[in-house]
């Protein structure tokens, strides 16, 4: 329409998007995403698209909850805005610390709070350091992150990342961050000739190993996604986890967990690391803590580092926005729905196997293999000949062609390389999980069709 045009042609003129190849959106126009109810949202033509990736991964409890936007609408009239510094402090932000405090596992009581998953992890960045630096033990400043890990866009987040792109834009890492090789089954344990089992205990000797290299009295900090979300949904072995905590402990080294994405009841646990079996030190969120609704990020922080941080009083740390009253009075709402509905129970009982089902159907197609899930992500990989095992080249850019028809079809899948990934609210219905597959499979027969043309 003229409506959608004018919008477009203002958006390419002004608008910087993230993450977006600004000459395509030119060519094409934006999709201009109007409104949402549910699983659902619907663009500036009408047309509803079913939204498979929560937004980013954040929409756990889906579009239009009236209780989290009359808890906004309240707050906004109450107090709109007062800050936590200086000694003062706000209901919201009291209120949401003491249910974190109960809804994480038992180490955590203490939690400081940010806008985004980016400043959350910026945030440990210094904690870390600083914690080390009060121990008496300075020289621990590096801390080790994975290939293609997602800690954010910020300095600290995208040198904490393993994304190569961003770190050849900017100069990065920052020194003092270094990186090991993902637990990524098909690309580096296949050509190993382990189990799946097998292959989680190398991958997780390579902290070991990096260890080594650095030095162990060097070492501050290990951090990990429990699943890998923006790197392709990777899965780890069960054994890669546990692994990775007793390397910590042997060396005494804090563990992080980045649950931006994880945490929140995606894995059908609370938190991810629950879901893996480790007892990180620091635990980064955002997205899922307020459905997205309004912008919170934060890091719980365990005890015994808390007792070291702050024994002296002060940490000089923090955000304008730092529990922002109405972002706080979001969460909260958020959390509380969350427990009515005793979401996290039927994401692991029942919505999570029902997805795993339901996904592993398309193993069958003739373009794809390992077809996964864990509680509420999944992945699958495109494959350009499943006989063979052989992998797509790169300037195939079958992602991007299967990620296009999902879309012409109404339905929101986001290609990583050669692979497929959802993350859907943790609202969706059976019925709407049949719907989705049934779209995704649609989209991978006209992938298909457009290959053999
Ligand atoms: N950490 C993880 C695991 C993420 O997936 C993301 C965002 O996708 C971030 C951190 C960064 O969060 P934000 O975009 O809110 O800064």
């Amino acid at each position: 329409s003229a409506k959608t045009a004018a919008l477009q042609k203002a958006d390419s003129a002004h608008y910087l998007h993230p993450f977006t190849d600004h000459v395509d959106l030119a060519k094409k126009g934006a999709r201009i995403i109007t409104r949402g109810e549910g699983v659902y949202v619907w663009d500036s033509e009408g047309n509803k698209i079913l939204d498979a990736m929560s937004g980013l991964w954040c929409v756990s409890m889906g579009y239009g909850q009236k209780s989290l936007i009359d808890a906004a609408t309240a707050q906004m009239n109450i107090l709109p805005f007062y800050n936590s510094f200086f000694n003062t402090s706000v209901e919201p932000a009291i209120e949401l610390s003491a249910l974190l405090a109960e809804i994480t596992p038992p180490q955590f009581n203490h939690v400081f709070y940010s806008s985004s998953g980016s400043e959350s992890n910026d945030t440990i960045l210094r904690m870390v350091r600083r914690y080390w630096d009060l121990k008496g033990e300075k020289q621990r400043k590096t801390i080790i992150g994975r290939k293609n890990g997602y800690h954010g866009s910020t300095v600290a987040g995208a040198s904490l990342g393993g994304m190569t792109s961003m770190h050849e834009q900017g100069d990065l890492p920052i020194p003092g961050i270094v990186h090991i090789d993902q637990p990524y089954y098909r690309e580096n344990g296949l050509k190993l000739g382990v189990s799946e089992d097998e292959f989680g205990l190398i991958a997780a000797g390579w902290l070991e190993d990096k260890i080594k290299e650095v030095g162990a009295d060097k070492v501050a900090a290990f951090i990990g996604e429990p699943v890998q979300g923006a790197g392709g949904v990777i899965i780890p072995p069960k054994t890669y986890w546990p692994e990775i905590q007793r390397i910590c402990d042997k060396y005494g080294i804090l563990l992080i967990s980045d649950e931006v994405i994880c945490g929140f009841g995606r894995l059908g646990t609370w938190f991810g690391c629950e879901t893996m079996g480790t007892r990180p030190d620091f635990m980064t969120f955002a997205k899922g803590v307020t459905s997205g609704y309004l912008p919170l990020g934060g890091a719980m922080v365990s005890d015994r580092v808390v007792d070291v941080l702050y024994k002296d009083g002060d940490f000089n740390h923090g955000y304008t926005y730092s529990g922002h009253p109405v972002a706080c009075a979001v969460a909260v709402a958020n959390i509380k729905l969350m427990k009515e509905q005793d979401i996290v129970n039927t994401v692991k009982n029942d919505t999570a196997p029902y997805l795993k089902k339901a996904w592993a159907s398309l193993n069958d197609h003739p373009l794809v293999t390992d077809a996964q899930s864990e509680g509420m992500v999944a992945g699958l990989i495109m494959l350009k000949d499943k006989t063979k095992n052989e992998a797509f080249d790169e300037k195939d850019n079958v992602g991007m062609i299967c990620r296009g028809h999902c879309f012409d079809n109404g339905l929101v899948m986001r290609a990583v390389g050669d692979r497929m990934i959802i993350a859907p609210p943790l609202v969706i219905s059976h019925a709407e999980i049949d719907e989705l597959v049934g779209l995704a499979r649609k989209a991978l027969d006209a992938t298909l069709s457009d290959l053999k043309e």
